[in-house]
């Protein structure tokens, strides 16, 4: 199992894993090129979003990214007292209800990317049904 790099960037970046066509095709609002994933790709049909389960890898993506990306700067930033231990814990706790609703679509193709990466014979071109 080697881990492809290029697929994984490929998704994060908002390109179809298998086909590396935008999965956000033109026409799409600003909103929903952010913080939505489609369940299909547009170029190639792949589908993003697939059966039960398969979701909680992109709850793990993010919280991940909140816990390490953005409690770590509250720490840091109420360790030096730049902001008081009240506004830290404030921020924290918004931060954990509201974040995760705004990075929802990014974790999403991060975790597509992942599985993709470190399952590339589970891409439709290496012969998977589309329709799963
Ligand atoms: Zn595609």
């Amino acid at each position: 199992m080697a881990f492809r790099p290029d697929i994984f960037w490929r998704s994060a970046r908002g390109r179809c894993p298998d086909c590396n066509d935008d999965i956000n095709p033109l026409g799409v609002s600003l909103w929903k090129k952010l913080f939505n994933t489609p369940m299909h790709c547009a170029g190639c049909g792949m589908t993003l979003r697939r059966k039960e389960g398969f979701f909680l890898g992109s709850i793990v993506w993010n919280y991940g990214l909140i816990s390490f990306g953005v409690l770590p700067i509250l720490l840091l930033c109420q360790a030096n007292n730049w902001i008081s231990t009240d506004h830290a814990i404030q921020i924290a706790v918004i931060s954990a209800f509201v974040l995760p609703i705004f990075i929802h679509g990014f974790a999403w193709r991060l975790w597509i990317g992942t599985y993709y990466a470190f399952l590339p014979d589970q891409l439709p071109s290496s012969g998977r049904r589309l329709d799963d």
